[in-house]
């Protein structure tokens, strides 16, 4: 038998046959890997409450042919707080998506697991804030090796006073080398992202205006839209739950 026991994040689950699902799981050694959990879907299940989505926890498969299937699972944190948040489950679903989306199998994304455990246990205790999920996704992006600056134009090196968002090159640019789609950005939006980049959440929270968190809110989503190649779907959903607010 090989058996393998992992930690992780509960990040997808894909319906297969009447009563199974096909799990995906971020790893605490940061990579994602696919299970089977057979049954999960029966309202008897023992494992249907371990394999919710933004569950964190212990998972024991078997390493087969084909996918492991699951063995035995604990639930080290449900999360409650924020399942009883509809902002804060909204911030949680589109964390695990970006997971889903942008880490590879084998990809060892240490670091990300860690800020996304930060971002999880930060929520756990904070009111939701834009501007703390925005600083979230920015530096989810940054430890996969998209670390965008706002300071100096990416492409030449000279310091900005404002700019022109150019994410292929690395951030914001200045005026001669701006790209023929750049949007542009003012000096006080280039100084918040700078601080998004650089702060830490606690630092973040309840700092500012709805007007930056809506400014912020619309760059980074430019950002992750690239990063995703536009297949998120969570922005669409955050849109609707920030409204309710
Ligand atoms: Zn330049």
């Amino acid at each position: 038998m090989r058996l393998q026991k992992v930690t992780g994040f509960i990040v997808y689950g894909f319906p297969l046959g009447e009563a199974d699902q096909i799990i995906s799981c971020f790893t605490s050694s940061g990579n994602l890997i696919k299970f089977v959990a057979k049954g999960s879907r029966k309202v008897k299940s023992k494992s249907a409450a371990a394999v919710q989505l933004f569950i964190l926890g212990e998972y024991v498969i078997y390493c087969g042919r084909g996918l492991p299937i699951l063995r035995q699972a604990d639930i080290i944190d449900s999360f409650s707080p924020l399942r009883r948040d509809w902002a804060k489950s909204g911030a949680a679903f589109a964390a695990m998506e970006l997971c889903r989306l942008l880490i590879a199998e084998e990809a060892r994304e240490t670091q990300v697991f860690k800020l996304v455990m930060t971002y999880m246990l930060h929520l756990k205790t904070e009111e939701y804030d834009p501007i703390v999920f925005d600083s979230f996704r920015l530096k989810f992006a940054a430890s996969l090796g998209y670390e965008m600056g706002f300071s100096h134009c990416a492409q030449c090196g000279n310091p900005l006073d404002s700019g022109w968002l150019h994410w292929p090159a690395g951030g914001a640019v200045c005026s001669r080398c701006q790209g023929r789609n750049s949007p542009p950005v003012n000096k006080e939006n280039l100084i918040l992202l700078q601080a998004l980049s650089n702060q830490s959440f606690s630092q973040l929270q309840e700092q500012y205006s709805p007007a930056q968190a809506v400014a912020a809110t619309k760059i980074v989503d430019s950002l992750i839209n690239w990063l995703t190649e536009g297949k998120t779907k969570a922005q669409a959903f955050r849109s609707l739950f920030e409204r309710e607010r």
